[in-house]
């Protein structure tokens, strides 16, 4: 078989419900560059069938900045580095409540209130919880949460709250995380994704390419998401923050991002999938390109770096001939 029959062919599996094997994966990632258009055009034809030319706008909300106790080697928000991110207190639930109404004014899908901890306090939870309840009486706009590793009890009170989903990346395969983060493990990933599932939430969980791991990690995180169903994945491309331990690493090109995406596609073909942190450093003038496996993307900037803005993120979307999702309320 061609390299361009097995793109095609990957892409009528995807239609069926059936993943590509791990060498078909990878071969995927391992395409020519010569091959990047025919390879897109198979993902978007499973993009295309599941989510039609919609972009689902997502909005985060950092609530918490930096001062966290966790070692992720990726991560400005650590207290270990010296990344002079700086540090915040938990944001009021007012301050919480206006990023919300500016989210939904911008035609977002979906707020994301996100907090730099190993884990909420029962005292975050009352502040976070309370702040859902109101957005949800008032704005038209569904709520995620990313607040770190969950304890017993804690998805429960964050579906009661309102909240719709909760984001936890395993950031890498299982063999590879270790290089990355040892304060915790994959398995406490995996947990607190089973966790929030078991409560009734969707799971937002995905990673990040480019820090070091070799294309079969890469392809073993595509097929852990599978196997963990989770809802929606954010692809981040590492953009190396100053005094991390990774503040060095080379930027990925375009054309590696665009085939990582791809080959994320092929593995989960309904999925909401994401073009998450450091899409406009890593993808440059070739971000339109990722609409076509990808059906999702964050505006106004990420974390703890700024992105092109709303405006200009939004034109592209039009420009390239797709369309804003429309708000479907959990
Ligand atoms: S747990 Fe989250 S905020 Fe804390 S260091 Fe890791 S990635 Fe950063």
């Amino acid at each position: 078989m061609t390299s361009m029959t097995l793109w095609s062919h990957l892409a009528t599996r995807a239609l069926a419900g059936d993943a590509p094997t791990r060498d078909e994966a990878l071969a995927v990632l391992n395409a020519p560059d010569d091959e990047l258009l025919p390879l897109l055009e198979a993902a978007f034809r499973v993009r295309r069938e599941y989510h039609g030319r919609d972009v689902r706008i997502h909005v985060l909300q950092n609530a918490k900045l930096g001062a966290c106790p966790e070692d992720c080697g990726f991560c400005s928000q650590s207290s270990r580095y010296d990344s002079g991110v700086g540090r915040s207190k938990l944001q009021t639930a007012e301050e919480i409540i206006a990023g919300a109404k500016q989210a939904a004014e911008m035609g977002a899908v979906k707020y994301c209130i996100v907090t730099a901890t190993r884990g909420p306090s029962e005292r975050d939870l009352d502040v976070i919880c309370g702040a859902v309840e109101q957005i949800k009486a008032e704005y038209n706009i569904n709520i995620c949460t990313s607040l770190g590793l969950l304890k017993e009890g804690q998805a429960e009170r964050l579906k009661a709250a309102g909240v719709t989903r909760f984001n936890h990346n395993l950031e890498s395969s299982r063999e590879f995380f270790r290089e990355v983060v040892t304060s915790h493990t994959w398995d406490d990933r995996v947990g607190t994704v089973q966790r929030a599932k078991a409560a009734g939430l969707e799971a937002c969980c995905g990673g990040i390419m480019g820090m070091g791991e070799s294309l079969d990690d890469r392809v073993a995180l595509a097929f852990s998401l599978r196997e963990l169903e989770v809802e929606s994945i954010p692809v981040n491309f590492l953009d190396p923050r100053p005094g991390t331990p990774m503040g060095d690493q080379p930027r990925m090109s375009p054309a590696e991002c665009l085939k990582t995406l791809a080959m994320v596609r092929f593995v989960n073909p309904t999925r909401d999938i994401r073009i998450a942190g450091g899409r406009e450093v890593n993808l440059r003038s070739m971000q339109a390109l990722a609409l076509y496996p990808a059906n999702s993307l964050f505006v106004e900037g990420y974390l703890t770096t700024p992105g092109a803005g709303a405006e200009a993120d939004l034109q592209m979307i039009r420009d390239a001939g797709f369309s804003i999702a429309e708000l479907v309320m959990a």
